[in-house]
C-alpha cells in the first residue's frame, strides 16, 4: 500500500483529495493546522485504518514516521480575504511549508506535488493564459502575498528537482468550486450562493464586467491525480476554460436558487484581475484530461451542499465586510 502525506488535508480541495486517494486504495495521512480547514471535511474517513490525520502547521519542521511515497502540499489560505487577514501565515506556508514539505521529501524518497495556481499569472496581459506566460503580478499589492509565495513555491520546487533531482509536479489551480468550500471564506461563489439563501442583495464587485473560468472539484481532483502520476516536472494549468463574467455568473446564481434579490455593485478590490481563462492544451495532450463537468450540473451539486448546511453556517459571516486592508480603487 503507498503512503501519500496531504498537507492541508481538512481544507476543501485538500479534502476531496484525501476523499481520492483513500477510493485509490492509499494509506492517506492528512495534516492542516485547521487555520482555514475544518475537520468536518474529513471526520467520515476517521474511521477508517488507511487514515491518519496530523494537527500540525507544515511551516514548522515536520516528521513522519515510515514511508512515504507522495507529499501533496495544499496548505495554504487560499481566497483573498483569507489571505488579507492572515498575510504572514500565507507567505510562511509557501516558503517555509514548501521547504520542509521538499526536505522531507529528500529523506523519504518521495514525489512532491505542489499546489500553485492562475494567481502567478497576476492581472494577465495574454489571454487565455499558457502555462509559458510569466504573468503581470504586484509584489506589494493586496494578493502580493499570496501571489508571491506560490511563485516562490514554485521556484523551490523547481530547485528540489534541478539541485537534487527529486521528483516533483507543479499544478496551477485555476477558480474551483464544488462541496466544502467555506460559506464565509469571501470568494464569489460562496458569497452568491449565501447571500442568496439569507435572502440578501448579491454583491457584485465592480461593473462585474471580469471574467473568471469556474472548475468543479472533482474534475480538478481527476486533473491533479493524473498529474501525480505523470512524468512531467514543470507546471500543468488545470481548469475549466469555459469563461463567463461575475455579472452573467451572479444571474445565473438568482436563476438556480430562485431569489428575489438583485445584483449590486461594491466598489473593485484593488489589483482584482480582469480576465482568467486557463489554456489546457498541456493538460489534454500531456494526462488525456479535460473537465466533463459542466457549469450547470457542477453549481447544482453545490447549491445543495449549501442547503444542507445547518442555519447557524449559514450566518455565521466572517468579518471581512470593512476589512481595512481589502483596499478597493
Ligand atoms: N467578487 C464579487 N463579489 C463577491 C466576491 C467576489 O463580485 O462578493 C468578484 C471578485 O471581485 C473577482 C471574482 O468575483 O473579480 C472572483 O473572486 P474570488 O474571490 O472568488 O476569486 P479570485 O479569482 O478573484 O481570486
Amino acid at each position: 500500500m503507498k503512503t501519500v502525506l496531504i498537507t492541508g488535508g481538512a481544507g476543501f480541495l485538500g479534502s476531496h483529495l484525501c476523499d481520492r486517494f483513500i477510493k485509490e486504495g492509499y494509506r492517506v495521512i492528512a495534516m492542516d493546522n485547521l487555520i482555514t480547514g475544518d475537520l468536518r471535511n474529513i471526520e467520515h474517513l476517521f474511521k477508517l485504518p488507511n487514515f491518519e490525520f496530523y494537527h500540525h502547521d507544515v511551516s514548522k519542521f515536520i516528521h513522519v514516521p515510515g514511508e512515504l511515497d507522495y507529499i501533496l502540499h495544499f496548505a495554504s489560505p487560499a481566497s483573498p480575504i483569507d489571505y488579507l487577514k492572515i498575510p504572514i501565515q500565507t507567505l510562511k506556508v509557501g516558503s517555509l511549508g514548501i521547504h520542509n514539505c521538499l526536505g522531507l521529501a529528500r529523506v523519504k524518497n518521495a514525489r512532491v506535488l505542489i499546489a500553485s495556481t492562475s494567481e502567478v499569472y497576476g492581472d494577465p496581459t495574454v489571454h487565455p493564459q499558457t502555462e509559458e506566460y510569466w504573468g503581470n503580478v504586484n509584489p506589494v499589492g493586496p494578493r502580493g502575498v499570496y501571489d508571491e509565495a506560490k511563485r516562490f513555491q514554485e521556484a523551490m520546487t523547481m530547485a528540489y528537482h534541478t539541485y537534487h533531482g527529486l521528483e516533483t509536479r507543479i499544478v496551477r489551480i485555476f477558480n474551483t468550486y464544488g462541496p466544502r468550500m467555506r460559506l464565509n471564506d469571501g470568494r464569489v461563489l460562496p458569497a452568491f450562493i449565501g447571500q442568496a439563501l439569507r435572502g440578501e442583495d448579491l454583491t457584485m464587485f465592480g461593473d462585474g464586467s471580469q471574467t473568471r473560468s469556474f472548475c468543479f472539484v472533482d474534475d480538478l481532483v481527476e486533473g491533479i491525480y493524473r498529474l501525480l502520476l505523470s512524468d512531467y516536472p514543470y507546471p500543468v494549468n488545470i481548469g475549466n476554460p469555459d469563461e463567463i463574467t461575475i455579472k452573467e455568473f451572479g444571474e445565473e446564481i438568482i436563476k438556480l436558487t430562485g431569489t428575489n434579490q438583485k445584483l449590486i455593485s461594491l466598489p473593485l478590490p484593488k489589483d482584482d484581475p480582469k480576465q482568467r481563462q486557463p489554456n489546457i492544451t498541456k493538460a489534454k495532450e500531456l494526462l488525456g484530461w479535460e473537465p466533463k463537468v459542466n457549469r450547470a450540473e457542477g453549481l447544482k451539486i453545490t447549491y445543495e451542499y449549501f442547503k444542507s448546511l445547518p442555519n447557524d453556517e449559514l450566518y455565521k459571516m466572517a468579518d471581512h465586510r470593512g476589512f481595512k486592508d481589502y483596499e478597493r480603487k
